[in-house]
């Protein structure tokens, strides 16, 4: 892509409303636009980086065995009378009135809706278990909409369902997902710690939050000094396993968010003990028969008896970890792309726009690199280099080639390196294979 061309509107200024770091950097590096509050577009290049964290979630859902569909934004509200949610949702549900009158919904999240179409579709305990995932945007009409795409009102989320005959099935299940977010999160260079969650009316312990921590993020939470440490992603992982001791292993060590934390646990752990604050990206949630009674979304059994099947629901914040990525990685100058979502791998900048050589070289490399696959920015724009230094760092590409004439004269480029400032300089062919390999 060439800078000229590319829509990417870039602000000088720190925007005066975004009060951490991810927030003023997705504004000031184009990203995202507000629409209204905690309602936002996608720019190109922040639909770049959502897309590319999509895929990995996507990725990872359908290696764990969960299969992809997609459920409407507008549900009706009759299917939440069913649940009894219609009315205990609450101000954060936006509910909507079609033309002939009908209460309609637009979906914070889809138990109902997935319930129905399992109850209409499945009857056998030969067809499970099932799991369901889409990716789809939702609705919620927070009282406080803060922090950019973090808190949002409109925000995508990954959401999958399980459906299992009982709920010794529903841990295998769970545990599944338990393990395939370890690996989603550590793909995205995150370091998602798990923590036991309110589970809510039906107890257990089938819930968990994962969050990654930083000073920004909304929730206290407290975890063994051991979890941090904890670095498995490599593991191969075979789903069909028994992962419960794969699970018992991050489980057994004490991690809290808020409601759950155990003063005399905290107290046992000495300076085991981390405190800090942390940004949920994803919750899993074993609620057994919650909705298929109410829907009566039954199978019948290896004895001819019939049973509502015992399901779990598994949320990740897609448009959030955008946010979330950010607070992660990045300095006093913009973002830190780590390389898999990086909305572009190099940054090649034309320090003399203009010039035969510069020009020439430039042309060449940007079009050897798409050719090899390597995903390029070309800053072409005829403006002084100072700004396109700034602006290459403030959107945080992984590389930068910085091909100017003196340099060029002896065939030479600089080749920098964003998340640790190094730059080398070194011949044309060995930046093009560099960023190639
Ligand atoms: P929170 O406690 O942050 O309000 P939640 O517990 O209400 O979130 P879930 O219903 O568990 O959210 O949703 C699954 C995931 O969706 C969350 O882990 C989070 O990553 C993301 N998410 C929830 N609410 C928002 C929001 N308002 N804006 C962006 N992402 C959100
Ligand atoms: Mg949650």
């Amino acid at each position: 892509m060439r800078l000229s061309r590319y829509f990417l509107p870039t602000l000088k200024e720190t925007p005066s409303e975004a009060q951490i770091a991810s927030h003023r950097l997705m504004l000031r590096a184009g990203m995202i636009r507000q629409s209204s509050a905690g309602i936002y577009s996608w720019l190109p290049l922040g639909h770049r980086v959502l897309m590319k964290i999509q895929a990995i979630v996507e990725e990872e859902q359908d290696a764990m065995g969960a299969q992809q569909i997609l459920m409407p934004t507008i549900q009706p509200a009759d299917l939440w009378r069913v649940s009894g949610r219609y009315d205990a949702y609450g101000p954060e549900m936006l509910r909507i009135k079609d033309r002939h009158d009908r209460d309609m919904l637009y979906g914070p999240t889809n138990e109902e809706q997935v319930t129905e179409i399992f109850h209409d579709c499945v009857r056998s305990y030969k067809d499970l278990p099932k799991m369901l995932y889409h990716i789809q945007w939702k609705f919620r009409d927070e009282v406080r909409p803060r922090f950019g795409i973090m808190r949002g009102r409109e925000f995508l989320m990954k959401d999958a369902y399980s459906f299992d005959l009982d709920m010794t099935e529903g841990r295998r299940s769970y545990n599944k997902f338990f393990i395939s977010y370890l690996r989603t999160f550590a793909r995205l260079g995150l370091k998602a710690i798990p923590m036991a969650a309110d589970s809510g009316p039906i107890g257990g312990d089938m819930s968990h939050e994962f969050l990654v921590l930083a000073e920004t993020g909304e929730s206290e939470v407290a975890c063994h000094r051991d979890l941090l440490e904890m670095d498995w992603s490599d593991k191969p992982i075979d789903y069909e396993a028994d992962l419960q001791p794969l699970v018992d292993s991050f489980t057994a060590k004490y991690a809290a968010t808020d409601e759950k934390r155990d003063a005399e646990q905290e107290a046992a752990l000495g300076d085991d003990l981390v405190t800090a604050r942390g940004i949920e990206v994803g919750h899993i949630f074993h609620f057994g028969t919650k909705y298929s009674v109410p829907f009566e979304a039954n199978v019948t059994t290896s004895d001819g008896g019939e049973v509502a099947v015992s399901m779990g629901s598994y949320g990740i914040g897609v448009s959030r970890l955008v946010g979330a990525i950010i607070e992660a990685f990045h300095d006093d100058d913009g973002i830190i792309w780590p390389e898999v979502v990086a909305p572009f791998k190099v940054g090649l900048i034309n320090l003399k726009v203009g010039d035969e050589t510069c020009d020439g070289a430039c042309e060449g490399i940007y079009n050897d690199l798409t050719e090899a696959g390597v995903e390029v920015l070309y800053d072409d724009r005829d403006i002084r280099a100072g700004g396109k230094f700034a602006d290459m760092d403030l959107i945080g590409l992984p590389w930068q080639i910085i091909a100017g004439p003196r340099g060029l004269k002896n065939g030479m480029v600089e080749l920098k390196s964003r998340a640790t400032g190094e730059r080398e300089e070194i011949s044309l062919e060995a930046a093009l294979s560099r960023m190639a390999e």
